[in-house]
């Protein structure tokens, strides 16, 4: 619909993160308990991504790779009621038109048998069949950037450095989805794997380790005069720190209902505190957790949306001031 179009702005789908970001963030949507993520070549040859959330309606399934078909929002009034990752109905399209072929496997509870679909790059189906895999979905995608040279040169060209992004985003889903059984696989290497857990904390440790988790301090508050409310894991206040990481991507993770987010304001005050308090020129390892009303922010400033805008920004930026002040004292030299 017309409507629909408007918070569609442009391109979503520039690397192989971006692939499994947009499958993730819908197998997570589709309420999934277990998912796998596989690459052969890094990714360029396939990308496998496999669920066993809901699967996706029969009746839905012609339009599923169709531009702005989603079954999330029916127009731009729900938006600040949202609470899924997806609500463009661009991802699946975009990955189509960009791969040598989409291939989805797909099976909902209501059905004995699943079905296997391939895609045309326009959207369109080229095929269907039956196939039993269980209840779930498996998205396929092949040679990517196949009919784009300069797109997969440039892929080609920064693939260490995009391996390093894709673990570390996973690494994000993972943190901030105990409820999830996360695998991940780049063929040849090993599985990295994160069991479901029963609780953040446990969590913390399935994936950091006890080491790290036990250097950790939690502060949790909830806000009075808005409804959000912070988690946040960060290394104690001794003068014994251990977890101080080099490079700010590597170990900092911030989230605001659940989506991992880049360059917030909250990073730059907890770094600033920090800094001052280990004079140390490092970065500290950090978990952060932001729930709030979705009539709070507003997510939808580009494609990746990874990215927010807080409509009472100085609440949380006072609170973290404060905080984090306190906690993090600077010692006497
Ligand atoms: P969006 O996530 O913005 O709705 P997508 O192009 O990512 O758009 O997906 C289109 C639609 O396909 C979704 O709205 C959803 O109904 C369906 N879908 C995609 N992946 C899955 C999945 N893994 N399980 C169930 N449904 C899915
Ligand atoms: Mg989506």
């Amino acid at each position: 619909t017309t409507d629909i179009r408007l918070l569609c702005s442009g391109q979503i789908i520039t690397d192989i993160s971006s692939v499994i970001k947009e499958l993730t963030e819908n197998s997570m949507d589709a309420k999934s308990t277990n998912i796998s993520i596989a690459l052969q070549s890094d990714g360029l040859k396939q990308i496998t991504v496999t669920d066993n959330g809901t699967g996706i309606p029969l009746n839905d399934r012609d339009l599923i790779c169709k531009r702005y078909h989603t079954s999330k929002i029916q127009g731009v009034t729900q938006l600040s009621t949202l609470r899924s990752f997806g609500f463009r109905g661009e991802a699946l399209n975009s990955i189509c038109s960009v791969a040598g072929k989409v291939t989805i496997i797909t099976q909902t509870l209501d059905e004995p048998i699943g079905e296997k679909i391939e895609f045309r790059p326009n959207g369109e189906i080229l095929s269907r069949s039956h196939l039993s895999v269980g209840i779930g979905t498996s998205v396929i995608v092949e040679n990517l950037f196949v009919n784009f040279p300069v797109r997969k040169k440039f892929q080609e060209s920064k693939l260490k450095k995009e391996s390093k992004e894709i673990q570390k985003m996973i690494t994000s889903y993972g943190v901030a989805n105990p409820e999830i059984r996360f695998v991940f696989r780049s063929d040849p290497s090993v599985t990295i794997l994160k069991q479901i857990a029963k609780s953040f904390e446990d969590n913390l440790v399935a994936i950091f380790g006890t080491t790290l988790f036990s250097q950790l301090f939690k502060i949790h508050y909830v806000f009075k005069e808005i409804q959000a409310e912070i988690l946040c894991f960060i290394p104690q206040n001794t003068s014994d720190l251990k977890i101080l990481t080099k490079s700010r991507a590597d170990n900092q993770f911030y989230f605001v209902n659940k989506r991992p987010i880049q360059g917030s304001f909250f990073a730059k005050i907890i770094n600033k505190k920090f800094r001052n308090f280990s004079s140390s020129r490092s970065f500290p390892f950090v978990v952060f957790m932001l729930t709030i009303d979705p009539s709070e922010y507003d997510v939808n400033l580009n494609p990746k949306k990874d990215n927010v805008l807080f409509h009472n920004k100085e609440i949380l930026s006072e609170w973290l001031e404060k905080t984090f002040s306190e906690y993090y004292i600077p010692k006497q030299k």
